[in-house]
């Protein structure tokens, strides 16, 4: 059996790439290893469709989230896929945060994000009266989308343009065979294996597709496509629906990836606490949230809710992410990567598609069918 297209995993980026290069091409395969799709980065998000203001200018997560994020809203609105654009509230509590506020304010606009204003803190309370804040950023750009329909969209928009799903099915291997051509190993749950032959591969493997590019000979240290991963646990916060509509971030460092807690509402009115995220040991998933980190958690959201109580905060669950940096190191961008240059023309290696991913979807599909065109 030849096929056209590979796209290895059914995560929402695999998904969304599939929707979009099916629009000119066939004989596109996507192969799965869990027996569904979306099962995993892509089902544990904060759903946040992102605007952009965080990113270093000029760079891809940048780029890609600000026109992944009117994508998102475009597709949205037309397919009524649940979106609410709730709008992000970026909180500075002391004078001192204030010029770091002006300055993310000032990258935000170089990336081309519309919708911001900047807060005194008595017109910050009026939007959202539970924060304490001196000023703050008001982003209204950002939103919480449904990101299980989304995902939906996109296999039942690629499924309406013949591509193939083959789900419990994993690749072992791909090896050049020439130019061009790739023989793909795969292995199903009862461990027989098969081989096949493909044009093209696009490695959206998510945890896993450092591993993947590693078993094509590339040399992933070399390369900077070595992830690793970045745990991020959830709380609940048990307090009456709505009672904070507006994603919350306290202003973080520029430099620093993250920031010390961030508020989350969902699109039934229920808010989550995601503090800090931390490193795991090499290639470690473990999705237990850590109850230690409850107190921290507690502290850090103190400063901008102060009527939060440490009752209010339930463990919820854990996202992990790939990071394409070592702890320490400054913030890495994503890697979308056509691979000729290393001898392996029609592969597509995507690495370190963390945050803003999933705002990002559409954006990274376009970017990913523009470089196999
Ligand atoms: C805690 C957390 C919070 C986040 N919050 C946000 C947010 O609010 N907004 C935002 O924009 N982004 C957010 N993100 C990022 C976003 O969720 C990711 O960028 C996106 O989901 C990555 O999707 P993916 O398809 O690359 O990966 P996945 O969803 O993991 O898909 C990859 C698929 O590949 C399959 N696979 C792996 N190896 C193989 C193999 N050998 N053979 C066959 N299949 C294989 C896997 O089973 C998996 O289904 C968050 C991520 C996390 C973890």
């Amino acid at each position: 059996m030849e096929i056209g297209t590979t796209i290895i995993g059914a995560g929402v980026i695999g998904l969304a790439i599939a929707a979009e290069i099916s629009k000119q091409d066939r004989n596109i395969y996507v192969i799965e290893s869990n027996a569904s799709f979306g099962n995993e980065i892509s089902s544990r998000s904060g759903e946040v469709v992102h605007a952009g203001v965080y990113y270093p200018t000029d760079s891809l997560k940048a780029r890609l989230c600000v026109e992944g994020n009117h994508r998102l809203r475009k597709l949205c609105e037309s397919r009524q896929i649940p979106l609410r654009l709730c709008g992000k509230i970026i909180v500075a509590t002391s004078e001192e945060e204030v010029p770091r506020l002006e300055a993310l304010a000032r990258r935000a606009r170089d990336n081309g994000v519309n919708g911001l204003d900047l807060l005194s803190g008595s017109a910050c309370r009026k939007l959202e009266p539970q924060l304490n804040a001196v000023a703050a950023l008001h982003v209204t750009t950002a939103g919480i989308i449904d990101s299980r329909q989304l995902i939906r969209h996109f296999v039942a928009q690629a499924g309406m343009n013949a591509v193939s799903f083959v789900y419990q099915t994993r690749i072992l291997s791909v090896v050049k065979r020439e130019p061009g051509r790739y023989v793909v190993q795969v292995v199903y749950p009862d461990g027989e294996t098969e081989k096949f032959v493909t044009q093209r591969i696009i490695n959206a493997a998510g945890l896993d597709a450092d591993q993947i590019a590693a078993g094509m000979g590339l040399d992933i240290d070399r390369q900077g496509y070595r992830q690793y991963f970045w745990k991020s646990d959830y709380y609940a916060v048990q307090w009456p629906k709505d009672t904070l509509t507006r994603l919350i971030d306290p202003v973080p460092e520029l430099h620093v990836p993250g920031c010390d807690v961030r508020t989350l509402p969902d699109l039934n009115g229920r808010l989550k606490l995601r503090p800090r995220s931390t490193y795991m040991p090499e290639r470690e998933l473990n999705y237990t949230v850590d109850p230690m980190r409850l107190d921290a958690c507690f502290n850090a959201a103190r400063r901008y809710l102060p009527n939060l109580r440490r009752e209010d905060i339930r463990p919820e669950m854990v996202g992990i992410q790939p990071k394409l940096q070592r702890p320490g190191d400054s913030e890495r961008d994503f890697v979308i990567q056509e691979e000729s240059e290393n001898g392996l023309p029609g592969v597509v290696n995507l690495a370190g598609i963390e945050s803003p991913g999933l705002t990002a979807c559409m954006a990274i599909a376009k970017y990913v069918s523009n470089l196999i065109a």
